[in-house]
Parts: structure tokens; C-alpha cells; sequence
């Protein structure tokens, strides 16, 4: 079998990552990029240094266009194929749903189908999402628990989760969902909050600086590492049999313990004052006002505080994730300060 694997949105995060791992067991990537994607987006490659690898590939491929999907799993007959690209953002989701459906749901089907017709021994991996669990009635969360998605991002994702599950019933595809609660990492774009929070705490770890302006300081989400959970995709797509796995570290935090975090990562102690919308940190030894929180941050529907039971993919493929969320915020501000240096 090919020792080649095709990963859509090869340019975002977990892509990169990905392709890292991949081509570090010497394993030939074929990443697709979207049709007029900038060569800013390769960043990430760049920065893990791997854009320059002979063994990757990038192609453009407008993943919403069925005959251009077949075309590309005809002629490379991947081992597996991960499916990574997507509109990520839940507020973007709401601006545009209809575009939002195309990229995160239809084109899903599209690419199933594709490997169905061309390459059927191609195996499968959706990067699926804890979104489609909404406001769960159970805590944590399994591959059991009732979907209830509540945005249009995650919407679109249960069709693309469904239809994998279907193709995989119906055709026998080696095809499965990674679902996947909040991985973070230094490659994750700028205005991500665990990132804008990182950067600033080396800003300001560094000089005067604006405040660090956020939303809810309240949500609570389950961060791991990213790395890891690519790692355990790859080791998806290499067991025997194909299924669903929730990816997770079992803790929630809230925003404001993660700021707690990052900033005692910078060397700066924090002393929490105010309610609500008036809420502000200051510096414990100079009492400078450094984080405030402001209203048109919060989002219209935030998510409820999810929390992962990853035990299946624990047992079955060995995930164990080892970056709690004091060593990921850690990384995330040594990795702004090396930026700011
Ligand atoms: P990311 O950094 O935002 O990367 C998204 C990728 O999708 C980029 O390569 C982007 O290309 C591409 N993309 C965006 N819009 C596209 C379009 N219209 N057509 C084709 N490609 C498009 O996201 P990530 O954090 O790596 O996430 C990877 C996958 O995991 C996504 O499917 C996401 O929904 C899912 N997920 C992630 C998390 C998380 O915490 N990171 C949690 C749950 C689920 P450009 O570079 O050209 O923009």
C-alpha cells in the first residue's frame, strides 16, 4: 500500500502538525490548499520547517467541488486521507451559515464519496468536533453522548460526522471521527484567545503595553495540546478497524484561570477585582491594570463548559495526552516571548 496520505487544510494548525509527523516517518503528504490561499497561509509549515520537505506535496483543491476531489484520490491512491480543512470559527459560522454548510458539511460528503469511487482502500479521518454535543445534559463527554449542536459550525460538522459514520455502515469504508475537544498550540492563529492571551503576557511581561481585552472570562473549556491530537489521528487511520474517538484531556478550565496561568508564565502575578462586565486583573507588584473585560467580546451563544472522556482512545490507541493546561500555557507564552526576541 502507497505510503502516501492526503491532508486537506494542510496550512491550519493540525495540519502542519500533521504533516510533520507524517513526513518524519517518512511518509509522503499530499496537503491541499484552497483555491487562492495566499502564501502567508504557509506559515506553519514554514515554522515547523517542513515547507521545503521533498516529500510534501501541496496542491490546490476546492474541496467543495466533487470532480476535482475524485480527480486528486484517483491519481494519488492515498494509505488515508484526513480531513482537516474547514471555517473554524463558531461567530463566522453565524455571519455566513450557507458557506459554512458547503466547507464544513457538503464538502465532507464530497471527499467520502471521492475515496468510494477511486480509492477505496483509502482510509478515512474526519476532524469532527466536541461542538456537536451543544449544552450536553452529562459531563463529561464520550462517543455516546447525545448530539445537540447549537451554531451552524457545528450543524455542518454533524452532517460531515454523519455522513462518515454512514459511509463507513453503508460502504464499508475505513472511515472514523476524531472528536475533537480544544487543542491549542503556538501555531494557532493570532487572534485565537489562548494565543491573544499568551502574547500578551509576554508583552507585558516586557514593557507598557494596552491592556489584554476579553470576552467571557466565565467559559470553561477543555484545552489539550495539538500535537498530541494529530498524533493520535495518524494512529487512527493505522488500527485495523475503523471508529469514532473522542480526543480530550478531561479538564475544563475557565478563560480566567488559563490568563492566571499564562501570565504567572511570564512572571507576572495577578490580583483579580470587580464583577461582570467590570472585571480586571492587575499586577500584583505594581498594581497596573493588564487584563479588563469588555462586552462586545462576549459571544451571542457560547458554548457550554465541555469536558472529554477520552478512555476509548486511551485503551485503544494509546492517547495520553501529557501537556496539562499549566505546561500549555507555559509553551504558548515561551513561544510569544521567543516571537518578541
Ligand atoms: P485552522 O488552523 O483554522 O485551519 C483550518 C484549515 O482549513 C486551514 O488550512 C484553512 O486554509 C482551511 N480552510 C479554511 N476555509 C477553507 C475553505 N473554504 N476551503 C478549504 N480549506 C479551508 O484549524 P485547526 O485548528 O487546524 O483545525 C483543524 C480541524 O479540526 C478543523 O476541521 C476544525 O474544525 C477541527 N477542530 C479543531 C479544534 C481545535 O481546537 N483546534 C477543535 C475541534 C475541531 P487557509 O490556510 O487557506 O485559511
Amino acid at each position: 500500500m502507497s505510503r502516501t496520505i492526503v491532508i486537506t487544510g494542510a496550512s491550519g494548525q493540525d495540519g502542519a502538525y500533521l504533516a510533520m509527523q507524517a513526513l518524519s516517518r517518512g511518509v509522503s503528504v499530499v496537503g491541499t490548499r484552497r483555491p487562492g490561499s495566499g502564501a502567508e497561509s504557509l506559515w506553519r509549515l514554514r515554522e515547523l520547517g517542513v515547507l521545503e520537505h521533498p516529500q510534501l506535496r501541496l496542491v490546490e483543491l476546492d474541496i467543495t467541488d466533487g470532480a476535482a476531489c475524485c480527480a486528486l484520490l484517483g491519481a494519488v491512491q492515498p494509505f488515508a486521507l484526513f480531513h482537516l480543512a474547514a471555517q473554524t470559527r463558531v461567530a463566522a459560522s453565524f455571519r455566513d451559515p450557507l458557506a459554512t454548510a458547503q466547507v464544513n458539511g457538503f464538502a465532507a460528503l464530497h471527499l467520502l464519496d471521492a475515496v468510494r469511487r477511486e480509492s477505496a482502500h483509502t482510509r478515512f479521518v474526519l476532524a469532527s468536533t466536541a461542538e456537536l454535543f451543544g449544552d450536553p445534559q452529562t459531563s463529561p463527554q464520550n462517543e455516546v453522548t447525545p448530539l445537540a449542536p447549537r451554531n451552524p459550525y457545528a450543524v455542518a460538522k454533524q452532517f460531515a460526522h454523519a455522513m462518515t459514520q454512514s459511509y463507513r455502515a453503508g460502504f464499508g469504508l475505513h472511515a472514523g471521527c476524531a472528536i475533537l475537544f480544544n487543542h491549542e498550540s503556538p501555531l494557532r492563529d493570532a487572534d485565537f484567545v489562548t494565543r491573544k492571551i499568551a502574547a500578551a503576557a509576554a508583552r507585558l511581561s516586557n514593557a507598557a503595553a494596552e491592556p489584554l481585552k476579553l470576552g467571557n472570562l466565565q467559559a470553561r473549556r477543555d484545552f489539550g495540546y495539538a500535537p498530541e491530537y494529530t498524533a493520535t489521528m495518524l494512529a487512527m487511520a493505522e488500527q485495523a478497524q475503523p471508529d469514532d474517538y473522542v480526543l480530550a484531556t478531561g479538564v475544563a478550565t475557565s478563560i480566567r484561570d488559563f490568563v492566571d496561568f499564562a501570565f504567572a508564565a511570564a512572571g507576572i502575578e495577578l490580583d483579580w477585582r470587580g464583577h461582570g462586565a467590570g472585571e480586571h486583573a492587575v499586577g500584583r507588584r505594581d498594581g497596573r491594570v493588564l487584563v479588563t473585560v469588555q462586552a462586545d467580546l462576549f459571544r451571542p451563544l457560547d458554548a457550554a463548559a465541555l469536558t472529554g472522556d477520552a478512555a476509548k482512545a486511551r485503551a485503544r490507541l494509546g492517547f495520553a495526552p501529557l501537556t496539562d493546561v499549566r505546561a500549555l500555557a507555559r509553551l504558548l507564552v515561551e513561544a510569544e516571548l521567543r516571537r518578541l526576541r
